[in-house]
C-alpha cells in the first residue's frame, strides 16, 4: 500500500465524521496541498503542537488505540487550557513500516476522540521512520479572551479538575515501580490508573465554563507542582497549597497517604487544568459548576504576593505551616518523580 492509500485507509474520515454536516469551518480538508479553513468575524486562532515518540512519551507496548487517543487528547488538553474551542488538527505520523493492525486501532483511537470532540482532522504528513506522531491543534477563541498562565493576582484562588496522580501511578504501576516498591495496588486500581495514563480526558466542557471566571490556567502535563510554578512565575506571584487536602481518586487513596500526595503534587502526565479565580467570583464559580459540570473540581489553595521575608524568589509555593513545597528541605514532596516523567 502506498502513502496515499494509507491516507485514504486510515485517515480520511471527513465523510463520517461531520454528521452536522456543518463541515465545521472546513473549507478544503484532506488531498490538497494545503488545508483552507474558515475563520469566524472576532475570532481568533489558538494553535500548539506536542508530538509523541515511541518510548519516551508512551512505553513501547502502548496499545495503539491508546496512542491515537492520547496523541490527539494532548493537544486538545493545550487548547482547553487557553480556554479555546478546538476545531480541527494535522497530524504528521513517522511510521516503521505499514503496520495494518496497528494502523487500523491508532486511526480507531484517533477518530473516536475526534467525533467525541467534534475536532475535523484536516491534513498531515506521512513519512518512514521510528514511530513518532505529531499532532498540531487549532482553536479559536473569541479576540483577546484567551486563557493565559499570566494573569493569577494575590487572593485569587487556586483550583485543579479530576484527581492528579492518577496517571503517574497508572506509569509506575506498568514499569513494575510500585512492585519494586513493595506497594500492593489490587489489579482493578492498576486498571483504573493505566486508563487515566492511556486516555486522558482533554477537559474540553470544563473549560468553558473555567474560563468565564479565571485569570489564569495551565494543563497540568508535567506535575502539579511544576506547572503550578509557570502559573506563578509567569504572573509574579507565589502560592499557598494544603497537600493534605488534596482530591485523591478512590484508587490513590488506597496507597500510604504520603506516597499518594507525592504522586499527585509531582506525577506527570494527567491532563487536568489547573487555574485560578478571584475570590468573590468563586461562589458563582462554584455554582456554574454544580449546574453544567460533573467533573470534581476542588480548591487547593490560594495565590499570595512574594514573600516579603527572606531572599525568595518568585513562584514560591508554600504548605500552610509555610514549607516551601518545593525546596530541598522538604523530603516528603522532593522531585524525584517530577524530574523522571519531565520529558519535552
Ligand atoms: P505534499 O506532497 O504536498 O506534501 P502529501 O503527499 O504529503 O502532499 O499529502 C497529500 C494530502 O494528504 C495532503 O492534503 C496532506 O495534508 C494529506 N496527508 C498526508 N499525510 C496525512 C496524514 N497522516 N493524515 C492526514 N492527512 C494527511
Ligand atoms: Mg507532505
Amino acid at each position: 500500500m502506498g502513502e496515499f492509500d494509507l491516507i485514504e485507509t486510515y485517515f480520511r474520515w471527513d465523510n463520517d465524521s461531520d454528521p452536522t454536516g456543518d463541515k465545521n469551518g472546513v473549507v478544503t480538508g484532506i488531498g490538497d496541498d494545503a488545508a483552507v479553513l474558515q475563520l469566524e468575524p472576532n475570532q481568533q486562532l489558538v494553535t500548539s503542537i506536542d508530538t509523541l515518540i515511541s518510548g519516551v512519551h508512551f512505553p513501547e507496548n502502548t496499545p495503539a488505540e491508546a496512542v491515537g487517543h492520547k496523541a490527539l487528547a494532548v493537544n486538545l488538553s493545550d487548547l482547553a487550557a487557553m480556554g479555546a474551542k478546538a476545531k480541527w488538527f494535522t497530524l504528521a505520523l513517522t511510521l516503521p513500516g505499514t503496520d495494518h493492525a496497528w494502523l487500523k486501532a491508532f486511526s480507531s483511537g484517533l477518530k473516536k476522540l475526534a467525533n467525541e470532540t467534534s475536532v475535523s482532522l484536516v491534513g498531515g504528513d506521512t513519512t518512514r521512520g521510528p514511530l513518532a506522531i505529531s499532532i498540531q491543534v487549532m482553536g479559536t477563541v473569541e479576540n483577546n479572551l484567551s486563557l493565559l498562565r499570566s494573569g493569577a493576582k494575590p487572593d485569587d484562588k487556586i483550583f485543579v479538575t479530576g484527581t492528579p496522580g492518577d496517571a503517574a501511578v497508572g506509569l509506575a504501576s506498568i514499569q513494575g515501580d510500585l512492585a519494586s516498591e513493595g506497594v500492593e495496588f489490587a489489579s482493578e486500581d492498576k486498571a483504573i490508573c493505566e486508563a487515566r495514563l492511556n486516555y486522558p480526558t482533554p477537559r474540553l466542557e470544563e473549560s468553558e465554563v473555567i474560563k468565564q471566571y479565571a485569570t489564569s490556567c495551565i494543563d497540568v502535563s508535567d506535575g502539579l507542582l511544576q506547572d503550578l510554578g509557570h502559573i506563578l512565575k509567569k504572573s509574579q506571584v507565589s502560592a499557598v497549597i494544603n497537600p493534605s487536602e488534596f482530591p485523591l481518586s478512590d484508587s490513590l487513596k488506597k496507597l500510604p497517604k504520603d506516597k499518594a500526595i507525592q504522586y499527585a503534587l509531582n506525577g506527570g502526565d494527567d491532563y487536568e487544568l489547573l487555574f485560578t479565580v478571584p475570590s468573590y467570583k468563586c461562589e458563582a464559580f462554584m455554582q456554574a459548576v454544580s449546574e453544567k459540570l460533573t467533573t470534581h473540581i476542588t480548591m487547593i489553595g490560594e495565590v499570595i504576593s512574594q514573600p516579603k521575608s527572606e531572599k525568595q524568589e518568585i513562584g514560591v509555593i508554600l504548605d500552610p505551616n509555610g514549607m516551601n513545597l518545593r525546596g530541598n528541605g522538604y523530603n516528603h514532596f522532593n522531585d524525584d518523580i517530577r524530574d523522571e516523567n519531565s520529558r519535552d
